[in-house]
């Protein structure tokens, strides 16, 4: 098992075939305004990759990846990382699983939906998001940076495995489909300019 940090592209496609999960980090939560500074990458077999984006340099092995209809990303709060990819790379990274929104459709009997929390309950370990806000631009991150960054998709394909059991057990995996196929749209609207409305609503 090993982190290891690719500058501005990835070498090659590292992936073994199946689902590859997925997260990003940004100067901020402010997605046009806050760049792109890394995106996370695991196939669930233990190591985890770690891409610095370079502003003016493009990415295109990252960029195939991602784009890859073939293949399954999972994500973590997919909405925002969807609007990240969409808005700093040109890609719409799909189709999508959200690990956060299959949270929400099964958890019902509690309000805290973040990855520490899933982790904590549904795998019995402990994640710690001390390097949470830091300076994701910097020009050398640091270990602790690279160990969050990279515990971000570390869990992902594990998590999946449980909340498919429970969206089956509930009845709602079409449910949860439709939503995955719908969080793309939603990160649109985001970029669009309905970030905090919800188009569905009465009143
Ligand atoms: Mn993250």
């Amino acid at each position: 098992m090993a982190v290891l940090l690719h500058e501005g592209d990835l070498p090659g496609d590292l992936f073994a075939p199946g689902p590859v999960a997925v997260d990003t980090e940004a100067m901020g939560l402010n997605t046009r305004r806050d760049r792109l500074c890394l995106v996370q990458l695991s196939d669930g077999r233990g190591d985890e990759h770690l891409v610095r984006i370079l502003p003016g340099r493009d990415a295109p092995v990252l960029k195939a990846v991602l784009e890859d209809r073939a293949r399954l990303k999972l994500y973590h709060f997919a909405r925002f990382d969807l609007a990240v990819l969409r808005h700093w790379l040109g890609i719409t990274a799909t189709p999508v699983y959200c690990t956060r929104t299959a949270s929400l459709l099964v958890r019902t009997y509690t309000d805290r939906h973040g990855l520490k929390d899933l982790v904590r309950e549904l795998l019995g370990i402990e994640i710690s998001k001390a390097q949470q806000s830091s300076d994701w631009g910097a020009p050398h991150l640091s270990e602790a940076q690279k160990d969050y960054a990279a515990s971000d998709v570390r869990y992902l394909h594990r998590l999946k495995e449980e909340l498919d059991l429970r969206l089956a057990r509930e009845g709602r995996a079409a449910l949860a489909e439709a939503c995955f196929a719908f969080l793309p749209w939603r990160a649109e609207l985001d970029l669009a300019g309905w970030p905090e409305v919800d188009i569905f609503a009465h009143g």
